[in-house]
């Protein structure tokens, strides 16, 4: 059996074969000067995939994210979010450093939002307030362990928005997983939004990249911040290449990884010990609790990482585990085997 086995994310797959070959293969220009034939053939791919009428390749979701925020923002503007999203979180509120903009953060179920918890939250026009701009949703959520924010109530905050003036921003850096989980095509989960970024390099396997989906004026705007921010790259079709790669071969896969993650998820749930939150797995991601009588979530992730298994430590008694491409059926069986029998050694050492 292959040793180690990395759940630790889904950003740490490698590309394919197929996929270096396609990257090999790439056509390629300088980008600044909007000379890449790849770069704008994924461009144009993805922006039709998400039904919007322009696309900008990035070099990361944080990137795509912190632009969405930027051209939809002016310093002294705030945007509405989910506490937990990783706009908030986990990008060093770029947004305050470097674009002067403020945040409310309102917390869902598991990063799921209601329309309900929104009413109410946009701040009156006056000279107290920062000016309420924008509404960003996460889907699927990741520290909500991979959770899919419903479609209906995708529809229901963004009609609310769109009602009072507010844009839309999506944080989509799994939206395809949400897309293999639901049979929602990206198209229609990205109608809603104004703004749409999108992730090449997790579930879908490739090395690099993201893209920034929306009006073609705005995506103009947001080519321009991303010049300044040094995310201008040149002969960045070799990485392209990759992403489209992915987008041909790596979305409907990802259904298997859903597989491996609820299969992962049923063992948890049969350990003494551990604990699923929440109970239930809808994509890739499974987060779980360590009962104190097993030691810190840190302490047993260490005995995993002995055994072979990889995982995060996402709070003081909290494993995340994450299914992609690079772990298969057979090592995901095989990593639930070492689970239990480490959960059971360790008890039994406790006691
Ligand atoms: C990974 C991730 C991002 C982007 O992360 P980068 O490391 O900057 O590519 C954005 N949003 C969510 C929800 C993510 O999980």
């Amino acid at each position: 059996m292959q040793l180690p086995i990395d759940l630790r994310s889904d950003t740490v797959t490698r590309p394919t074969p197929a996929m270096r070959a396609a990257m090999a293969a790439a056509e390629v220009g300088d980008d600044v000067f909007g000379e890449d034939p790849t770069v704008r053939q994924l461009e144009a791919r993805v922006a039709e995939m998400l039904g919007k009428e322009a696309a900008l390749f990035v070099t990361s979701g944080t990137m795509g994210n912190q632009l969405g925020l930027r051209v939809h923002c002016q310093p002294g503007d705030e945007f509405i979010c989910e506490a937990n999203c990783h706009i908030h979180n986990y990008e060093q509120a770029a947004y305050a450093q470097l674009f002067g903009l403020a945040v409310q953060p309102i917390e869902g179920e598991f990063g799921v939002l209601r329309v309900e918890q929104l009413i109410d939250r946009i701040r009156p026009a006056n000279d107290h307030h920062v000016r309420t701009r924008l509404v960003c949703l996460e889907n699927t959520h990741n520290r909500g362990a991979g959770r899919i924010q419903p479609i209906d109530d995708v529809a229901e905050i963004c009609g609310w928005a769109a009602e009072h003036g507010l844009a839309r921003h999506l944080d989509g850096a799994r939206l395809f997983n949400a897309v293999a989980a639901t049979g929602i095509s990206a198209g229609e989960w990205a109608a809603h939004f104004d703004t749409v970024s999108v992730c090449f390099s997790k579930g879908l396997g490739a090395p690099v990249g993201s893209a920034l989906c929306g009006p073609a004026e705005l995506i103009r705007q947001a080519r321009r911040h991303r010049k300044a921010l040094g995310g201008g790259m040149r002969q960045a079709g070799i990485i392209a290449a990759g992403a489209l790669y992915a987008l041909e071969h790596h979305i409907d896969r990802l259904t298997v990884d859903h597989a491996n993650a609820r299969h992962l998820a049923e063992a948890i749930r049969h350990t003494p010990g551990l604990k699923l939150n929440p109970s239930s797995v809808e994509t890739n991601i499974v987060i779980f609790d360590v009962d104190r009588e097993l030691g810190t979530a840190a302490a047993f992730g260490a005995r995993l990482r002995d055994e072979g298994v990889w995982l995060n430590t996402v709070a003081p008694q909290r494993l995340r585990a994450v299914t992609h491409l690079d772990v298969s059926r057979e090592q995901v069986e095989q990593a639930t085997r070492i689970l239990s029998k480490t959960a059971e050694e360790v008890a039994a050492v406790a006691r």
